[in-house]
């Protein structure tokens, strides 16, 4: 009984050596390879690889399901797989996908991220199928903003924001669903500032991103306004945002480099206004691709127009 009573009370003043740290079964958010049942592959970006599994420890098919996030290569950067899992544990918001937890090999090494599964896939998958109404449109792009903004309100840029990387939960909700490029801005500083472009998305770049490996908050807001293109064009394949400014080319047939995509956005060329756009839409649409990142709105200012255009 008493070495009961000193056990606990040691435990209460040591929290990280309670059972439930060192005993995995124990902890809801350490899921075990072994009942990871594979159902599908979801899809893959430049870094990860995401795959539908049943999680089923009982082993009768009552399990859930989940989706799993984990490097494409084995050889990828660790370090930074690791710190995209720390963001995501850190993140609540209701347009923001939820992290379930994590899978450690033995040895701890291949660390992969379980996630909520959202049947539904990207705007990317999911828009070309439907034919969504503007109001339906607007109320995807609203609840984007909500995350973008609780995003920032963390000091974390996106990095990353596009159809591809928004997650749908239903007609009615929407989820930002990676963070494979997010990074923290120190408080007092203003951007962050990338060494290679690498496989960078660069269509949904903003201008000084291009220039000067310079990403902060207006940046997203940038590739705010792309993703609110592909929004709006329903995510047509044959309006996406590289092929668009391809066809904005002086020679179509030309490689279509970083240069000369700088040079047309220097001449403020942007892309064509979608298809039944309203005007109100299409000015904050153009608002976020200000040349001048200092003149774009912020995402609380975008989620105030939307709530007036929609009301
Ligand atoms: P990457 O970092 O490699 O770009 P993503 O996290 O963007 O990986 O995932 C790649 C694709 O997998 C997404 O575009 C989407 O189609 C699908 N996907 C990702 N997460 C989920 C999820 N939680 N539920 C359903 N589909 C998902
Ligand atoms: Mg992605």
């Amino acid at each position: 009984h008493t070495v009961l009573g000193k056990l606990t009370e040691i435990m209460i003043k040591n929290p990280d050596i309670s059972p439930s740290e060192n005993l995995p079964d124990k902890d809801p958010s350490m899921f075990h390879k072994r009942y990871l049942k594979w159902m599908k592959d979801l899809g893959e970006g430049h870094f990860g690889k995401v795959t539908l599994y049943l999680y089923d420890p009982a082993n009768d098919r009552t399990g859930e399901p989940v989706a799993v996030k984990a490097l494409k290569q084995e050889d990828g950067n660790v370090e930074s797989w690791m710190k995209e899992i720390e963001i995501l544990k850190s993140l609540y918001h209701s347009n923001i996908v939820k992290y379930k937890g994590c899978c450690t090999e033995l040895g701890g090494q291949v660390v992969q991220l379980i996630m909520e599964y959202l049947p539904k896939g990207s705007l990317k998958d999911y828009l070309p199928k439907r034919k969504l109404s503007m109001p339906q449109c607007l109320m995807f792009a609203q609840q984007i903003c909500e995350g973008m903004e609780y995003l920032h309100s963390k000091r974390y840029v996106h990095r990353d924001l596009a159809a591809r990387n928004v997650l749908v939960d239903s007609d009615n909700l929407v989820k930002i669903g990676d963070f494979g490029l997010t990074k923290y801005i120190p408080e007092g500083e203003i951007y962050y500032r990338v060494r290679e472009h690498g496989d960078s998305p660069v269509f949904w770049y903003a201008i000084e991103c291009l220039k000067e490996n310079k990403f902060s908050f207006s940046s997203d807001v940038w590739s705010f306004g792309v993703t609110l293109y592909e929004i709006l064009t329903r995510c047509d394949p044959r309006k996406n945002p590289p092929m668009k400014f391809k066809e904005m080319m002086e020679e179509p047939q030309g490689q279509m480099t970083v240069m000369v995509l700088i040079k047309l956005l220097e001449r403020n060329r942007r892309l064509p206004c979608p298809k039944d756009c309203p005007p109100e839409v299409k000015m904050l649409m153009e608002q976020c691709w200000a040349a001048d990142p200092r003149q774009r709105p912020t995402f609380r200012s975008l989620i105030e127009k939307f709530e007036g255009i929609r009301r």
